[in-house]
Formats: C-alpha cells, structure tokens, sequence
C-alpha cells in the first residue's frame, strides 16, 4: 500500500460536479481517497484562452503500482468525458499522478514526481495543505522552496473558493 497525491482539474461545465465526480470514480475503482486538500480557483497557464479552473489535490491509498494508478486516473478522465482536443486546453476533468510514495520513474507513459509539479503553484499549494512536510524524493528538497519561487508570480493567480469539507460527498 502506498500514499499518492493526485492533482485534479476542471474548467468546463459544472466544475464542481466534475470534482466530486472523480472521488467518487476514484473510490468505485477501490482507490480510497483519505485526504483532500481546499478548492481553488486557479488561471489557465500556457493555454490563455479559457475559463479558469477549479483544483485540488487528494490522497489517496494505492494498492497496486502507479502505472495501474495512472490507468485508473485515465478511466476517471474518460468517465467524466474528458475530450483532447487543445494540448494544454480545456478539460472536464484532469488527474494527474503528483507523487507516488518515494517513487522516481520516468517512461513513456509516466513520470514521478510529476515532471510539472515544481512549475504549478495550482498543484503545490493544494499539496502542500494537505502534506506540508512533503519532499522531493530526487533531492530530498521540501516541495516547499518550489512553492516560494512561484509565489506571485504572473500567471499563478489562484484563490480558495471552498474548504476540504466543502466539496466532494457532503459539498456541492
Ligand atoms: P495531460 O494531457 O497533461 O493530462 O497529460 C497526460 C499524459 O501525461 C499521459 O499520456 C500520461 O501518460 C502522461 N504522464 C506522464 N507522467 C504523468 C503523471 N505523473 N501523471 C499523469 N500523467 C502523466
């Protein structure tokens, strides 16, 4: 058994709903989601031209390896009609694999920690709620230091729109 963290996305549709959505896809595949971080509304990097998203970032309990996690969290992505049609565009629902344990890959298909987690203050602040201790396994660095490079940032705006018991089963 291994904690994980998972990034989730949206920026289509009921945000919210997608969200709540993915714990519960996550959870009827029998991957426990044991912690979550607040909602937060975070602008779109790279791709300009669209609604901003709403994230967070959840603990989960692996029992099986990370290239299964990573194929659960693609059928959560496909569950929830994610559609690919602008890299870095919008999408109903996005889960990413952020860190797995104390796990470095990198394949084809996968790469941990996540190879974007030090550029994405809308991934480490969520994280860092939630595992604020948490560090980078390559160097043994806290995610931390990452964080305070990004902060203000231009293009890292976020802001908290819900608590942890705000959304999910229970919130909206
Ligand atoms: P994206 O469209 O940003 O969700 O990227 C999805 C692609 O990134 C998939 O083809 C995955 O195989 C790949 N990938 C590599 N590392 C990870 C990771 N840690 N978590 C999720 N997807 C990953």
């Amino acid at each position: 058994m291994t904690r994980a963290w998972l990034g989730i996305g949206s920026n289509l549709g009921d945000r919210r709903a997608h969200l709540a959505a993915v714990l519960r896809e996550l959870e009827a595949r029998g991957i426990p989601v044991v912690g979550r971080s607040s909602l937060y509304e975070t602008e779109p990097l790279h791709y300009l031209d669209q609604g901003w998203f709403l994230n967070a970032v959840v603990e989960v309990r692996a029992e099986d390896g990370p290239e299964a996690l990573l194929r659960a969290a693609q059928e959560v992505e496909a569950a929830r009609g994610r559609q690919r049609e602008v890299h870095m565009g919008p999408r109903t629902a996005d889960v990413d694999i952020l860190i797995f344990g104390d796990r470095v890959l990198e394949t084809p298909s996968l790469t941990l920690p996540h190879p974007r987690l030090a550029e994405r203050l809308f991934a480490l602040v969520p994280l860092l709620e939630i595992a604020p201790y948490a560090t980078d396994p390559r160097t043994g660095l806290p995610w931390s230091l990452a964080r305070d490079g990004l902060a203000g940032q231009p293009g890292q705006g976020l802001r908290v729109v819900a608590g942890p018991e705000e959304w999910g089963e229970g919130g909206a």
